[in-house]
């Protein structure tokens, strides 16, 4: 039996090794796109990039493991074409060569999201989305002392790159278009505090406003966190259901039942949570793929696990479970002390109807089980 892996980033190279890890003896190929070995990218914009650790501490195996365990990562390698119904690939080397087909019995797409770009700062600026090595690599270059750092957007990425910034002395703007940053994640009262924590180390946070050609084109570098967009082209030719993420149900199965799809491409139908949702996040696409493993041998689990993100800004950490949801919150409770900038800890739920839809807590690591545990729970 073959089982194919579209894909190379943290999803696909776990997959593969849950599937040697639990005993499956086919053939294992995985069609990677960048010419690198898998790598996590969360590094890319913390550690790494901040010069603490280097690239290669991010890398989910080194090589020889992928020789001892017999998968066949084609590096380099796109894959262009899915048939479903004769169970066929086609590839193109990204270099240029020959197009090849090859066949698989189960295939699985980890195919990943992609930056969403900004056309006004691609016309003035080379701006860099922070996404791979070569960007991280680009970044590092640009984060000197006194650098002039426009960051568009203040979501995750663009925070974790201000406060890489700010360490290395840079004088960092950031626009965001929102009254508040993350505000459609946190809600206002917890991302009041990140706004707060910013402004404390430095940060010019302008919000509420959208970046103009000027300030783009002043900046010696520019950087876009604006969001990403799940890479669903080739699922979407193959004829596989797909609606802001490829649809995949609680086995994370496509609407074809020899693929599965999994990571920040997978839309799923999330049995504890009674809806779909789609999770740009670390945890995701290593949980999925641990499952998607067992279902493409045979087995029928359904995937449970509830969201889980974490972060790393200044010397802020922190973990957050769960998910509000669309229909939002009915109040949050803060517990403990929330000046962050200082060394503050504190938990955050978020409640709905009674129960706790999500939590998190900010320098609090011993409180990381309990407050995990307290999703779905009353308060
Ligand atoms: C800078 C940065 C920081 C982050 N920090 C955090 C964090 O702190 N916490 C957290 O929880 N999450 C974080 N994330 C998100 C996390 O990295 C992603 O959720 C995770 O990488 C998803 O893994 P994936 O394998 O699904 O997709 P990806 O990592 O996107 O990998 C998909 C791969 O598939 C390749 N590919 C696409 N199409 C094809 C094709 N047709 N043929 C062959 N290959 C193809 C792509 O080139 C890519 O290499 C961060 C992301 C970034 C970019």
């Amino acid at each position: 039996m073959n089982i194919s892996i579209v894909g190379g980033g943290l999803a696909a190279a776990t997959a593969a090794t849950e599937l040697r890890e639990h005993g499956f003896d086919g053939d294992v190929v995985i069609y990677a796109r960048e010419d690198h070995l898998p790598y996590e990218r969360p590094p890319l914009s913390k550690e790494v990039l901040l010069g603490r650790k280097d690239v290669d501490s991010a890398l989910v195996h080194d090589e020889a493991w992928y020789t001892a365990n017999r998968v066949r990562l084609e590096r380099g390698v796109a894959v262009t074409d899915i048939d479903p119904a004769t169970h066929t690939l086609r590839t193109e080397p990204v270099g240029g060569g020959g197009a090849a087909e090859h066949r698989y019995d189960r295939l699985l797409l980890a195919t990943g999201a992609a930056a969403r770009h900004f056309d006004l700062a691609d016309r003035v600026a080379e701006p860099i989305y922070l996404r791979t090595i070569e960007d991280n690599t680009r970044l590092r270059a640009a984060l000197r002392p006194g650098a002039k750092v426009v960051i568009v957007g203040a979501g995750w990425i663009g925070l974790e790159v201000a406060s890489a910034a700010r360490q290395k002395d840079a004088e960092v703007i950031v626009y965001e278009i929102a009254d508040l940053p993350l505000v459609a994640v946190l809600g206002p009262e917890v991302a009041q505090l990140f706004a707060d924590l910013h402004r404390a180390h430095g940060v010019d946070l302008r919000l509420g406003t959208a970046v103009e050609e000027g300030a783009l084109a002043a900046a010696d570098v520019v950087v876009v966190g604006i969001g990403a967009i799940p890479q669903t082209e080739l699922a979407e030719h193959a004829g596989l259901d797909v609606d802001r993420g490829v649809l995949v149900d609680e086995r994370l199965r496509t609407s074809d039942p020899d693929i599965y799809a999994i990571g920040d491409v997978a839309n799923q139908h999330h049995p504890v949570l009674g809806r779909r949702i789609r999770v740009e996040h670390w945890d995701t696409a290593i949980e999925q793929a641990k499952v998607a493993a067992h279902n493409l041998m045979g087995e029928e689990k359904p995937y449970t696990h509830l969201p889980y993100f974490f972060t790393d800004q200044y010397d802020l950490g922190m973990e957050y479970f769960g998910s509000v949801g669309p229909d939002g919150y009915d109040r949050v409770d803060i517990e403990g002390d929330t000046d962050v900038a200082n060394g503050g800890a504190f938990r955050a739920y978020w409640v709905k109807d009674g129960v706790v839809r999500a939590a998190m807590h900010a320098n609090d690591w011993d409180a990381s089980d309990a407050v995990h545990d307290s999703v779905g729970t009353e308060r």
